[in-house]
């Protein structure tokens, strides 16, 4: 009877949209409500040390292959099709390596959103995304990453932070 007054008062379109609008948001709050009934656990960090998932988005490192050889063939998609230009690469050659060699290869974390396109968008597995994760700083040039020179090493792979990193299961 409600629904088929509603129907004459509003228009079709209008009602069509209420009603499954309507249908989400009984459905949000009811996972909502199964949610609160779950238990929370708050770890009390960094003395107790947390777990990170896998696929945890730290600072980006370089790779290096089984013969300690830079992966990087100076492709330049990472540096494309990153949303905040935060890399920076100088194509260059180094004696005895065929493929071109990064003379220069730098990260700003600082404007770095982590959303992960230059991973993806390296062919050659180049670089990751890390587990290293307090990566807050006091210091400005802390967040400047260098292959080599006074910044932060960007092969650098020593634990920042207190954690384990969860199974991939
Ligand atoms: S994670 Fe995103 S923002 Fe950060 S360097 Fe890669 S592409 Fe750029
Ligand atoms: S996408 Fe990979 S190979 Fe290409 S420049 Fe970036 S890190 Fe190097």
């Amino acid at each position: 009877m409600t629904s088929s007054l509603l129907r004459t008062l509003i228009p079709f379109d209008i009602y069509g949209g209420m009603k499954l609008t309507g249908k989400y948001f009984g459905k949000v709050l009811r996972q909502a409500n199964r949610g609160a009934k779950r238990t929370h656990i708050v770890v009390e960090y960094p003395e107790v040390p947390t777990t990170l998932m896998p696929r945890f988005r730290g600072r980006l490192q370089m790779i290096k292959d089984e013969q300690g050889e830079v992966k990087c063939v100076c492709c330049l998609a990472c540096e494309k099709i990153c949303p905040t230009q935060v890399i920076t690469i100088e194509k260059g050659k180094k004696e005895g390596r065929k493929t071109p060699f990064p003379v220069r290869y730098d990260f700003e974390m600082e404007r770095c959103i982590f959303c992960e396109f230059c991973v993806e968008s390296c062919g050659f597995d180049s670089i990751i995304l890390n587990h290293q994760f307090e990566l807050a700083a006091y210091d400005r040039e802390d967040f400047s990453h260098a292959m080599e020179g006074g910044f932060q090493n960007m092969f650098d792979t020593t634990p920042v932070g207190h954690y384990s990193v969860a199974s991939d299961d």
